[in-house]
């Protein structure tokens, strides 16, 4: 057969391009020539650095040592996400990843926990989830058959680094050089018409290629500049553009839990590494300047700075197309949303898993084309959804913004998700979204919806077998979490056993 993709171009080196390369090269490298362009000069957009559990399925597919990623990458383990003064002011909550309680065949944990907290005899809902109460306590470890659900907080720019060693030992190549062009196959006759033939460097090289992936990050070079798919935008539910990241000094002992604190007009993140914090302040322009924005983020972060604070603009939304003609969105580049839930890398491993599935040949059948772009919009508005919750489900009204997201009209799916938790307390997970029951639960929780019923079923046990139940799987959690060692007691063990 000689219809096949022979050649991979990656466009850009951030992240998305290194994740890309380095499982191509691995996966399908025996029979793809793999190129990567990427310019010193322009860099990286530098940030992202918290994950959420599903990175191990990307590791486990390129046969990555969990030791080995933290030990290069000064990464820490996460439990989940603190959200401070979201619902209201000098008010907290955790969404952690674990599960909460225990799977019953007729409703969710939630329901015994609602009749057992108007019953007096239920505590927090935090209580009844083991990575919970172990981010809560400070405690973690891997130990044999316990394994919690965890990701990491890593450095980003180290992580690609690492990456790039894995996929250049995987036989791909990388050029350094700035793409000054972008070529198309001029033939109306033919299938590919207008589909991307070259890329032209700035030095005048010509890189050809079957298959182009576009990781140029928020410049789009290739999807957007060259083939203009259009954008989606979502930025009157998820209004904030700005942001501003900044670095600190190592703390002693680093949490195992990602800190998003709302304010005024937005919200920071600490996010602690090994070696140092990365702090950052998400923000709306319309409510406040760059210069306040940095004035407050540096007023509420914890040591010295290490570096000078940089802001990001971005814009909210989704690219229309994330596959079209010959050519694959992959990163930034394919859509933008904010790191709230730390979901981005999540969609560039998505997307990567995705496209190897769905490998064109060289016809491109349209199928495998349409099905890539209708699995990455499914992904994407779910993500979308849970993001805006947290903006809408708030008690705030002390800023205009705060009441800005308070008012503001959100999409009809989210709306009957929390209609429907409001009024019977019922979560369901659609088809293959990210977020399960638990996360729905914790965040709505947090903001303040607390529904109005129970499901029937609990009522058929008997107040002390509620009790008994509730108790157990409490004192379940706190007995595990009583056996493991201080977080970064067992980061720093864990790293030296590489
Ligand atoms: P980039 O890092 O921007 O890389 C683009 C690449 O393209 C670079 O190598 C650049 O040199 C190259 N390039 C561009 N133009 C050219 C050209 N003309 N010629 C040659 N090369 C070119 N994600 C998470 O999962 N967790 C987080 O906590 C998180 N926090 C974030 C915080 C902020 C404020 C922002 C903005 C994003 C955050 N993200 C987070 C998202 C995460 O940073 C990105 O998904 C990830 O870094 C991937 O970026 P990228 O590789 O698509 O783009």
């Amino acid at each position: 057969m000689d219809n096949k993709i022979k050649k991979v171009v990656i466009a850009g080196g951030g992240t998305a391009g290194w994740m890309t390369a380095a499982a191509l090269s691995k996966l399908m490298g025996k029979h793809l020539d793999i190129v990567l362009v990427e310019s010193d000069e322009i860099g990286t957009v530098g940030v992202g650095e918290a994950t959420i559990p599903t990175l191990h399925i990307f590791h486990r597919l390129l046969g990555l040592k969990e030791q080995e990623v933290m030990a290069a990458t000064n990464a820490t383990f996460k439990l989940g996400i603190s959200f401070e003064n979201w619902k209201e002011l000098n008010q907290s909550y955790l969404h952690s990843f674990g599960f909460l309680g225990k799977d019953c065949w007729a409703c969710g944990f939630q329901h015994f926990w609602l009749k057992g907290k108007k019953q007096g005899i239920a505590s927090e809902i935090g209580d009844y989830c083991t990575e919970h109460v172990a981010a809560r306590e400070g405690r973690f470890a891997i130990l044999p058959n316990q394994d919690q659900n965890h990701a990491y907080h890593m450095d980003a720019s180290l992580y690609a680094k690492y990456l790039r060693k894995f996929a250049e030992q995987h036989g791909m190549s990388r050029i350094e050089g700035k793409i000054a062009d972008v070529l198309q196959h001029q033939d109306s006759k033919s299938n590919s018409n207008g589909h991307i033939k070259a890329l032209v460097l700035e030095s005048g090289q010509v890189i050809n290629g079957d298959l182009f992936i576009d990781c140029t990050g928020f410049k789009a070079l290739l999807i957007e500049q060259t083939l203009n798919t259009g954008f989606e935008d979502w930025s009157h539910w998820l209004p904030c553009d700005s942001a501003i990241a900044v670095q600190t000094e190592a703390t002693n002992s680093p949490i195992p839990y990602t800190r998003s604190i709302a304010h005024q007009s937005g919200w920071q993140w600490r996010i602690p590494l090994q070696n140092r914090t990365g702090n950052g302040m998400v923000f709306c322009s319309k409510f406040i300047s760059d210069d306040d924005a940095t004035q407050q983020l540096l007023s509420n972060i914890e040591g010295e700075p290490i570096n000078k604070p940089r802001v990001i603009k971005f814009k909210t939304g989704t690219r229309r197309l994330h596959w079209h003609k010959n050519c694959v969105a992959i990163g930034l580049s394919s859509g933008f949303l904010e790191p709230l839930e730390s979901t981005s890398i999540h969609l560039i491993q998505r997307s990567i898993i995705r496209l190897m599935q769905l490998f064109p040949t060289q016809e491109f059948a349209q199928q495998n084309t349409d099905e890539f772009n209708a699995q990455t919009k499914f992904e994407m508005d779910n993500i979308r959804d849970f993001i805006i919750l947290h903006y809408k489900a708030t008690n705030r009204d002390d800023s205009r913004f705060w009441r800005y997201c308070k008012e503001m009209s959100i999409p009809d799916s989210l709306r009957h998700r929390i209609e429907m938790f409001n009024e019977t307390g019922n979560i369901y997970k659609f088809g293959n979204e990210l977020f399960g029951e638990s996360s729905w639960i914790q965040v709505m929780i947090g903001q303040g919806i607390m529904p109005k019923e129970y499901h029937s079923i609990v009522d058929s046990m008997e107040d002390e077998e509620l009790t008994s139940f509730l108790h157990q799987i409490k004192s379940a959690a706190k007995r595990k979490v009583e056996t493991l060692p201080p977080h970064f007691d067992f980061v720093q063990h864990y790293c030296k056993s590489t």
